[in-house]
């Protein structure tokens, strides 16, 4: 069986030599020696300032909705995993909805000033499969405005924009390490910001809001992640650029196998200069084109993945305010082909010639 992704596994030698560690230390969680190597590593690796290894990219989202203090209303893309709309509502916030480029799939700037009023707090974006948000224009609106801007960068570990990591836009940028992520912790995520007053509280905020073991500086949550998923951050976390190298030859393949097909990419940001190949997405003419070459794929046993669908402005929680939306419409024909370090040309070819026979 081909799945849409498959979980790297380092060599298991890698991972017990961390585990040794641990049980010589006898500290399993809390801040122990292996999660502050991992948020050392990662701060150097990804170029950021302060970064927080915490439990999942979910309670990420939430620890950054509250450090900003955000109320009201938040306007957010509907083309996303539906945890970015999910936290939101979670927080007491309230969703609305901007649309997105049909090119980038990225949410479409103008759209997001359409849906200003005297409510909105917030600009809450994601960088999806990777792609960089129009950040220059996103940042501009927000200072004229007076809005916060979070970054749910779930899928852009490693991407690079104009020179930079793309995580240095915003007040903060949220990371997921969950074990479908091109770089992965088993399950966890990251707290990214360049703004020391809110490190000091997303610092305290993830470890219950104490200052020290009997005074505490506000509200908090429990975000700690343990010494056995950082080992594992350890372990994965030099093997990536291999990964990417991998992931790179297989999109590549991809790109050449199916032009001439009806099937189209979504368009990379202008100014990103390093790509991480986290996904393959591909967009059919029709839903019904779609959906055939899923049943041909899932005959072969070859499981892709409809992500994202359904479009996050059709769930039953939320205020549905975009009519005819190009949202709707690219969730409706978007699929993630599958995409992994190990996956073979003879498997690329195979995908292919299914979805050409498909069509
Ligand atoms: C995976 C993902 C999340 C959730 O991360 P978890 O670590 O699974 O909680 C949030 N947003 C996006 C865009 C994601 O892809």
């Amino acid at each position: 069986m081909i799945n849409v992704t498959q979980s790297f596994l380092p060599p298991m030698e890698e991972y017990i030599k961390h585990l040794e560690k641990i049980w010589a230390s006898k500290q399993l969680t809390n801040h122990g020696p292996l999660v502050l190597e991992l948020e050392d590593k990662l701060r150097q690796y990804l170029g950021v300032k302060h970064f927080f290894f915490v439990t999942n990219g979910t309670i990420a989202l939430q620890i950054a909705i509250k450090a900003l203090g955000l109320r009201n209303e938040v306007i957010t893309t509907p083309f996303s995993y539906v945890a970015t709309t999910s936290s939101l509502v979670w927080e007491s916030c309230k969703p609305v909805f901007a649309d997105i480029d049909p090119n980038t799939c990225t949410i479409d700037v103008a759209s997001i000033e359409a849906q200003l009023n005297n409510k909105t707090t917030a600009i809450l974006a994601t960088h999806v499969y990777g792609n960089p948000c129009r950040v220059e224009e996103i940042q501009a609106l927000a200072d004229t405005h007076g809005l916060s801007v979070i970054y749910d960068a779930a899928h852009a570990f490693g991407v690079r924009y104009k020179g930079r990591s793309v995580l240095e836009f915003g007040d903060i940028s949220t990371l997921s390490f969950h074990a479908t992520k091109l770089f992965h912790t088993i399950e966890g995520g990251g707290v990214v910001t360049n703004n020391d007053e809110l490190a000091h509280k997303i610092a305290y905020m993830r470890n219950f809001g104490h200052n020290g073991a009997e005074a505490f500086l506000g509200v908090g949550i429990n975000g700690k992640s343990s010494e056995f998923q950082a080992a594992m951050g350890l372990c994965v976390l030099p093997h990536i650029p291999d990964l990417i190298r991998k992931r790179k030859a297989v999109s590549d393949l991809y790109t050449d196998l199916i032009e001439g097909l009806p099937l189209r990419k979504p368009e990379l940001q202008i100014g990103t200069d390093q790509y991480n190949y986290a996904y393959f997405p591909v967009i059919f003419d029709t839903e019904a084109q779609l959906i055939k070459s899923i049943q041909f794929l899932n005959k072969n046993n070859i499981i892709p993945r409809r992500y994202f669908y359904p479009s996050l402005n059709t769930l039953n929680y939320v205020e549905n305010n975009l009519a005819f939306d190009i949202s709707t419409d690219i969730s409706s024909r978007v699929l993630c082909l599958p995409l992994y370090d190990s996956l073979t040309a003879d498997d690329v070819k195979l995908i292919v010639g299914v979805i050409r026979n498909a069509l």
